[in-house]
């Protein structure tokens, strides 16, 4: 169980990334005001960008869930790839336990892998990869004849599977999918969800549904495996690379999440929180 100071800390991890914001201002104000030139700084991770597909409803571990279909994939809070026996079409057929947070571990906590020889910039994969071993228990290893394992291949965003699925998975990287991006495409392979879908959230924040790009209100919504993924522990962890910025999916330029102050976060995409490490040490 992680104490609430974990959050704390490392919230202040990264409060560097905004300490150019003001000098004149204390860093505590400093790293909650919105800033515009840094909105950029870390994108946040979209399977197909631009393209919104069609809304269905379905259940996820027994959830009642909206996803989208986009070219015949099941995309889940814009970057999440749902497997059609992951999604049920109603309660009644929804799998007894939550797909990719209780069946969908990895064995031993190890990741067996292969990286599609077109990849470019495969530093991206091995960098990412070198940063989850540093942090946590999980390893990864190359794969030889391994039946179930993660590709990294090129694809149109950035996007993965949710948790282990059985067989090949593949996490997906465009061109402008960083480091940053594929630790935390990684983090759902592992079986984690946005920090922002926690059930508990709307004790943390406020979520700004009129600011929000139509067609993407669905990658705001509520999902909690009662009990299990890691992130769930301890209080809403802003600092998570698994969490949405202020200003992610806004039509408008302002800001669809909020503290429950009203004021703005940045989105982080540097590398593991103490949250995140503390949460994938519950889950494995
Ligand atoms: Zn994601």
């Amino acid at each position: 169980m992680r104490a609430p100071r974990f959050s704390r800390l490392a919230f202040l991890a990264t409060l560097g990334t905004f300490s150019v914001f003001s000098c004149s201002k204390d860093q505590e104000s400093a790293a909650v005001q919105p800033v515009a030139s840094h909105q950029q700084d870390a994108k946040v991770e979209q399977a197909y960008p631009g393209q919104t597909g069609e809304s269905q409803a379905g259940y996820l571990g027994g959830q009642p869930i909206e996803y989208r279909s986009i070219n015949g994939e099941l995309i889940y809070e814009g970057d999440i790839i749902l497997t059609a026996d992951q999604v049920a079409k109603s309660t009644g057929t929804a799998r007894p336990e939550s797909a990719g947070r209780t069946s969908g571990r990895w064995p031993s906590a190890v990741v067996y892998y292969t990286i599609d020889a077109a990849l470019p910039n495969q530093a991206r994969v091995t960098d990412a990869i070198a940063h989850w071993q540093a942090n946590t228990p999980i390893r990864f290893v190359k794969r030889t004849t391994q039946a179930n394992y993660v590709t990294f291949r090129v694809g149109s965003g950035c996007s993965s599977n949710i948790g282990m699925v059985g067989g090949r998975q593949y996490i997906n990287l465009a061109s402008g999918c960083t480091t940053g991006n594929n630790i935390h495409e990684i983090g759902h392979a592992l079986g984690l969800f946005h920090e922002q879908t926690r059930n508990d959230r709307d004790t943390y924040v406020n979520i700004l549904t009129q600011n929000i790009q139509s067609g993407y209100e669905s990658n705001f919504s509520k999902y909690s495996a009662l009990g299990y993924g890691g992130t769930d522990y301890g209080m809403l962890d802003f600092g998570s690379i698994m969490m949405y910025g202020s200003f992610s999916f806004s039509s408008n330029g302002q800001p669809t999440i909020t503290k429950k102050d009203g004021s703005t976060f940045n989105i982080q995409r540097t590398g593991l929180s103490a949250g995140d490490k503390t949460g994938i040490d519950a889950m494995y």
